[in-house]
Formats: C-alpha cells, sequence, structure tokens
C-alpha cells in the first residue's frame, strides 16, 4: 500500500536551499569543511531540526549521523569525560587519599561509559536514539568493529591501558594537590566571544586555577591507522592555542598551562603547552571561506557543498547515508 503520509511529507520536506542558524566556529567544524564540503553542509545545516520525529527524511538522516561517533573520537571523549567527573567527585583529604579517590572514581567512569556503549550497541538503542552513545565502525560493519563484544573489549584494553599510564603520570599527583573549589567550570563546551561577532566553540576537558594560573587538563587518544602523527599534534596545539585564547577574554593577565594526556597504542605522552602561534588567522581564514558560501538572504544552497573528490574517505564517512539521500533529492528523485 502506497504511504500517502510519508509522500505528502516529502513533498512538502525541507527540501533546500535552506535557512543557517547563527553562524558559530569550532576546531571540528574547520576539520570537517576541509575533510568535505558535502559532508559539512549535512552536518550542519541539512541536520537542523531533524531531531523532530517529523522533520523530513534527509534531515532526520543527516541528525542521525552526526552523532555516530569514530571509535577514538568516543575513547577521547569517555578519558576526558571520565577525569572531569572523577576530579569532581574526589573528596577532600590528603593527597595520597585524594589520589586513591581520583583512581577510584576514573575507574569507575570508564567502566560505567564502557557498559553504557555495550547497553546502546547490544539494544539498537541508539537507532531509535540518536543520543544514546554509538561507533561509526560498528554501525558500518567494519571488521571487528562489528561484534559489539569485540568491540567492548577492545575498549576496555585500550582504556585500561591509558589509565594505567594515566596512574603512572604526573597528572594524578599534580590534580591531588588542586583543591575542588579551584574548579573553574562544568560545563563540557565552552565559547569564546570573538571579535568577529559569533562564538567559537571549544572542549578543553578540566579547567581550574592553579598557582595563579588559569588550567586545563585534556585526554587525546590515538589509534594505530587513525590520524597521523603531525595531524595529531597540530590538532592538540590548535585546540591548546583556543584554550589560550578563552584564558585571555576570560582571565586576562593570568598565566595560562594546559596539559594533554595523549595515548596510542605506540606511544603515550603528556604535552605541556604544545600552542599554534597564529590560531587568529586560522579562524578568520576558515569562517571566511564557510560564511561566503552563505548567500545573504542567510540560506545555504547544496549545490554550492560539492561531495569531496577523495572518494576512498566516502568509505568511512559517517555522513555516506545521508549523502546517498541527500545526492537522490538533488536529482529530483523522491527520498
Ligand atoms: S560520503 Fe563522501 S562525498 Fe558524501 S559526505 Fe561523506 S565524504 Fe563527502
Amino acid at each position: 500500500m502506497r504511504d500517502f503520509e510519508q509522500e505528502v511529507r516529502n513533498a512538502a520536506g525541507p527540501l533546500p536551499p535552506i535557512r543557517t542558524e547563527e553562524f558559530s566556529w569550532s576546531l571540528a567544524r574547520h576539520y570537517l569543511f576541509r575533510f568535505c564540503r558535502r559532508a559539512y553542509f549535512i552536518r550542519y545545516y541539512l541536520a537542523q531540526g531533524g531531531w523532530d520525529a517529523y522533520s523530513h527524511t534527509l534531515a532526520r538522516e543527516a541528525y542521525f549521523s552526526k552523532y555516530l561517533m569514530p571509535f577514538d573520537t568516543w575513547l577521547s571523549r569517555t578519558l576526558r569525560d571520565s577525569i572531569r567527573e572523577a576530579f569532581a567527585k574526589m573528596s577532600a583529604g590528603s593527597p595520597g587519599h585524594k589520589r586513591r579517590g581520583f583512581g577510584f572514581y576514573l575507574l569507575r567512569q570508564i567502566g560505567k561509559a564502557t557498559a553504557d556503549l555495550q547497553m546502546s550497541l547490544k539494544n539498537r538503542e541508539y537507532l531509535y536514539d540518536a543520543k544514546r552513545p554509538a561507533i561509526l565502525e560498528h554501525h558500518l560493519g567494519i571488521g571487528d568493529f562489528a561484534d559489539v563484544d569485540k568491540l567492548t573489549g577492545m575498549a576496555v584494553s585500550i582504556l585500561g591501558d591509558a589509565y594505567a599510564m594515566l596512574s603512572r603520570s604526573d597528572i594524578i599527583a599534580d590534580l591531588a594537590n588542586i583543591s575542588f573549589i579551584d574548579l573553574r567550570t562544568d560545563d563540557v563546551f565552552i565559547s569564546i566571544d570573538y571579535k568577529k561577532g559569533f562564538p567559537v566553540w571549544l572542549v578543553p576537558g578540566l579547567i581550574y586555577f592553579h598557582e595563579g594560573a588559569a588550567c586545563a587538563i585534556n585526554a587525546e587518544v590515538r589509534l594505530t591507522g587513525g590520524e597521523n602523527s603531525s595531524d595529531f599534534f597540530a590538532r592538540i596545539g590548535r585546540l591548546d592555542s583556543l584554550f589560550a585564547l578563552y584564558c585571555a577574554g576570560r582571565y586576562p593577565g593570568f598565566p595560562v598551562n594546559i596539559t594533554t594526556f595523549t595515548f596510542s597504542q605506540e606511544l603515550s605522552s603528556v604535552v605541556y603547552n604544545l600552542f599554534e602561534p597564529d590560531i587568529e588567522s586560522l579562524i578568520d581564514a576558515s569562517s571566511a571561506e564557510m560564511l561566503a558560501l552563505i548567500d545573504k538572504d542567510g540560506l545555504a544552497h547544496p549545490e554550492d557543498f560539492p561531495p569531496c573528490e577523495n572518494r576512498e574517505a566516502c568509505r568511512k564517512c559517517r555522513y555516506q547515508s545521508a549523502c546517498r539521500l541527500l545526492e537522490s533529492a538533488m536529482q529530483g528523485k523522491q527520498v
């Protein structure tokens, strides 16, 4: 039987051009713009309103796709969030007591996040609620990632190694010397009121004051065969510089210290203050390119955001399903 409700919805759907929301910039946005203009269009414009079950199929698919997280991103986020949570829960006491408490809560948070991921994947919860944890490689059925038990086994093994390295690093000792009242914000995402009149968003990890300096502790995981090491450290340098820019506006005159615990299967290290000298030039040039693709009425036209030329990149692209649908819609086919 024909689904007239679906057909009417499709016919009335929000097909392009799309009215854009207020512009903001982030490092993730910059990297996606560089990776593929079409993916950028899907993530930042097509997905608008896709949370609504009654929105167009295209918007819903785009919205679903943006929550599919590459495995290394999930690991980094889990480690970073677990450090923040463990610090917030760590009770007062001697440095030794705090250290043990931090380790206890860190393990607990890592375990909880992994169990939550397993639940979401096993029960396919993420298919019905885009905000439940989802791993891109699992959704695409790539190798061992397709098997939930193998995937969570890998997560436990990598996070377990990262935990062991972190426990031996100076980071935990440093944290044990910090009081809970030195914590600056509970927010995961923070924004800079950038001089060009739009916000710049960043996720710098745990933010606190220590010995008269504004500090942050972040964590990044790199997998074998993933991002190459020079891109990985360049990205950390840019993130550190964004944090310094945030502090220049928020805590002017205070020195800035940002520590990043980097974990990879070959080499782990603690990186201090890896700044990129001119982050503002990057923001200015990158945002100008993005804004140039919005017309004077604030509309984004899909034909201005072509697919990338490196079709090899499409195989692991989280937007590939939305991309196919969009391509069909642009050819006048019903989706
Ligand atoms: S599938 Fe390819 S062309 Fe389409 S959004 Fe992804 S990377 Fe771009």
